[in-house]
């Protein structure tokens, strides 16, 4: 029997933790088990069964077997990478360029010398960040570049770290995900590639490190250096916390490729003084070919390094690329142009319903606008697409035989669909 829930006098026997403490508690004839305890029981049982010379068929222990990701990497030339990705990303031209080139040397590097680095050149491995706004395709990148490898892939966010000794998860357990992702195959995660989101929010809050200083921030910056470096590193395999009694997976982090990304709010200024500084003595011309419209372009590992992260951290990210922010007409061909486009997903769940779905241009003009307007990024066109059809979509399913077999989308319908949805009167508001 499972009890979970309200406080009663229920226990476990083994370690006297009561019902509240625990999630599960299975009772016996005379007493119960906590779930802690079922855990600890079985590493007894499997280390007796080893001692007896017999292997345990325990299915949690992390174990070394081959996964979806045990056959060769795909790796094409940066060239071929970049027409790959433009297919699923639009736009951010330089960020694909890049992220080709640091992508392919990476595991060139690995193919041609696996874990064993020559002596006489050491290729580094080039470690990427990327600083744009959110939703412009910064993890869309790094996910779809992971497909073509056919590597294994985990996005973590930087600000559930802290520092050892505080509430939250230690850092090692960004592999943990990695683990995760490929069913425990160590080999498989040693040249995965680990996206690393919201590394901004980790920053020091001063430039001067002697002023109010961010302790936490700078901790966990700290706990992340190692392992972008390359090292071996001790992986809880259920991530949290390592705790001394938990069995550690050790991964060597050499050949794992990271890629770190933020949107570094308020940077500009930074690039903006920098860019300032730099120009002075030079000819009104060449103040004048800076594009002040979008000086995110000119970002530089000393600008990152103003906004508060630690050089030796900056240093292993040798690679920094800005993304664009996206325009109108960005946005309008995410919606229609992508292979998964957002339109082309609808158009597929109505077809499912007999139901061809006309997504007239003025109305994709009309969400692109309201995503721009509500500065959402690419990230809000999901929830005004979601808006304006949930009505169709609600509806269809049971409008049965003889209904309609084409819902024709035009500018008004979206604008009466968007007015009254929750989204637009919350921004209307
Ligand atoms: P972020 O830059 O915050 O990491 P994401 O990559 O998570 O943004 O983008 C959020 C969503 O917006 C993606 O799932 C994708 O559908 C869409 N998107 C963002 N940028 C682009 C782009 N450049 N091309 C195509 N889709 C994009």
């Amino acid at each position: 029997m499972i009890k979970r829930g309200r406080p009663t006098q229920h226990r476990c026997s083994f370690c006297g933790r009561g019902e509240e403490e625990v999630m599960i508690l299975v009772s016996g004839m005379d007493g119960q088990i906590c779930e802690v305890c079922v855990e600890k029981a079985q590493e007894i049982i499997d280390q007796e069964l080893r001692k007896a010379g017999v292997q345990p068929e325990s299915g949690s222990e992390p174990a070394n077997k081959s996964s979806r990701y045990s056959g060769p990497i795909h790796l094409i030339p940066p060239r071929d990478i970049k027409t790959f990705l433009d297919q699923y990303v639009i736009g951010q031209d330089d960020a694909k360029k890049v992220l080709a080139v640091a992508v392919y040397n990476h595991y060139k590097r690995l193919q041609q010398y696996g874990n064993t680095a020559p002596d006489d050149v050491e290729i580094e491995k080039s470690n990427v960040l990327f600083v744009g706004q959110t939703g412009t395709g910064k993890t869309l990148l790094a996910k779809t570049i992971a497909k073509l490898l056919n590597v294994p892939f985990a996005i973590v966010d930087a600000t559930i770290f802290t520092e050892a000794g505080y509430v939250g998860e230690d850092v090692e357990s960004i592999l943990s995900r990695l683990l995760q992702v490929c069913d425990y195959d160590v080999e498989a995660a040693e040249r995965g590639i680990v996206y690393i989101d919201e590394i901004d929010k980790i920053a020091r809050k001063q430039d001067n490190p002697s002023i109010t200083r961010d302790v936490s921030g700078e901790g966990v910056q700290q706990g992340m250096l190692k392992m972008l470096e390359g090292a071996e590193v001790l992986v809880p395999p259920q991530g949290g916390r390592k705790h001394p009694e938990q069995k550690l997976v050790k991964i060597n982090t050499q050949n794992i490729l990271f890629i770190a990304g933020g949107a570094f709010d308020g940077i500009e200024k930074i690039i903006a003084r920098r860019v300032n500084t730099q120009i002075i003595g030079f000819n009104k011309k060449e103040v004048e070919r800076i594009d002040k419209e979008n000086l995110l372009q000119y970002v530089s590992h000393q600008d990152v390094k103003s906004f508060g992260l630690i050089p030796e951290l900056v240093g292993r990210m040798p690679v920094v690329v800005h993304l664009e922010p996206l325009d109108l007409s960005a946005l309008r061909r995410i919606l229609t142009e992508p292979r998964n486009a957002l339109i082309r997903q609808y158009e597929k769940l109505f077809s499912l319903e007999g139901v061809q779905l006309v997504m007239q241009p003025e109305a994709i003009d009309f969400i692109a606008e309201k995503a721009l307007e509500y500065k959402l990024g690419a990230r809000g066109l999901r929830s005004l697409c979601e808006a304006i059809l949930t009505d169709a979509m609600f509806d269809l399913p049971t409008a049965g035989k003889g209904s309609k077999k084409q819902l024709v989308i035009d500018r008004a319908y979206a604008e009466e669909k968007l007015e009254g949805s929750r989204i637009g009167r919350l921004k209307a508001a």
